[in-house]
C-alpha cells in the first residue's frame, strides 16, 4: 500500500492565533513568497487551519485572488443545529467553502475531554456535510511507555472511523502528544511505524482502496529543517504543521521542500 501516488499535504493548523486580519496579510504574503518561489501549483495540497472567526474572510480572499490553498476548521460540532451555545456546525463549515476540518485533535481530547465516541460522533457530522475530516490521534509519553508506540493510536482512528462508508475520504494525522509544541519531534522512523499501522487500520476498516488513498500526515514539532526526512517515509503523505504553520518564510520552505525533491 505504500508508494501510491498521492499528493502530498500540508495543512497548517494555526490553533487559536491570528485574527481576521492578520490572517488575510498572512495568507497573501504566503500566495506572494510561493509565486515568487515558483511553486508548482498540484505538486502539494496546502491547507490553511483559521480560527472560526477568520473563515469567512479568508474564504472571500481565496476567491478573489484565485489562491489555490484549500480551508479548513479546527472543530465541528456534533450537531447540525438548535440550543448548542457556541458550537459551530458542519453545515455552516461547507457553506462558507471549507472542504476539511480537524478532528480529535490532543488539545480538544485534552483539555475539552473529548472521548474517542465524541471524535466518532464529529467524522460523522463532517462526512455528512461532505467536509473530510482530518483525524488526529496520538499518544502521550506515559501511553507509549505503557502500551507502546502504536497500541494507542490504532484504537483511536478504529473508533474514529466506527460507520464511515469504505468510499469516504478522510485524512488521518498522527501526532505524538509528546511532540506537539514541545520541539521534541518524533524520529522518521517512529514516525512511519505508527503511520503504517494507521494505513492498516484503513484498510482493515474501509478496505484495501481506501488505504491506497487515504493520505496520512504526521505532525508534530514539524519545521522546514526536518520535514525531508519525514516525506522520504513511504507512509507519510504530508505534514499538520502548528507552531511553523504562522511563520510565512518558514510555512512556504515547508511547503516548497516538497517541490524541489520532487517527492
Ligand atoms: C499541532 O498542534 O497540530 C502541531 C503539530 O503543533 P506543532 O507543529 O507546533 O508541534
Amino acid at each position: 500500500m505504500a508508494g501510491m501516488t498521492r499528493t502530498p499535504f500540508i495543512a497548517g493548523n494555526w490553533k487559536m492565533n491570528l485574527d481576521h486580519l492578520q490572517a488575510v496579510a498572512f495568507v497573501q504574503k504566503l500566495h506572494w513568497t510561493l509565486k515568487d518561489a515558483k511553486h508548482e501549483e498540484g505538486s502539494v495540497e496546502v491547507g490553511i487551519f483559521p480560527p472560526f472567526t477568520d473563515i469567512r474572510t479568508v474564504q472571500t480572499l481565496l476567491d478573489a485572488d484565485k489562491i489555490p490553498f484549500s480551508l479548513g476548521a479546527q472543530d465541528l460540532s456534533t450537531h447540525e443545529s438548535g440550543a448548542y451555545t457556541g458550537e459551530v456546525s458542519g453545515q455552516f463549515l461547507a457553506k462558507l467553502d471549507c472542504g476539511y476540518v480537524i478532528i480529535g485533535h490532543s488539545e480538544r481530547r485534552q483539555y475539552h475531554a473529548e472521548s474517542d465516541e465524541v471524535v466518532a460522533a464529529k467524522v460523522q457530522a463532517a462526512l455528512t456535510n461532505g467536509l473530510v475530516p482530518v483525524i488526529c490521534v496520538g499518544e502521550t509519553l506515559e501511553e507509549r511507555e505503557e502500551s507502546g508506540p502504536t497500541a494507542v493510536s490504532v484504537a483511536q482512528l478504529t473508533a474514529a472511523l466506527d460507520g464511515v462508508p469504505a468510499d469516504a475520504d478522510v485524512v488521518v494525522a498522527y501526532e505524538p502528544v509528546w511532540a506537539i509544541g514541545t520541539g521534541q519531534v518524533a524520529s522518521p522512523e517512529q514516525a512511519q511505524e505508527v503511520c503504517a499501522a494507521l494505513r492498516e487500520v484503513v484498510a482493515g476498516t474501509l478496505g484495501a482502496d481506501a488505504a491506497a488513498r487515504t493520505r496520512v500526515l504526521y505532525g508534530g514539532s514539524v519545521k522546514s529543517g526536518n520535514i525531508a526526512s519525514f516525506m522520504r517515509e513511504p507512509d507519510i503523505d504530508g505534514a499538520l504543521v502548528g507552531g511553523a504553520s504562522l511563520v510565512v518564510d518558514e510555512f512556504a520552505a515547508i511547503i516548497r521542500y516538497q517541490k524541489h525533491v520532487g517527492v
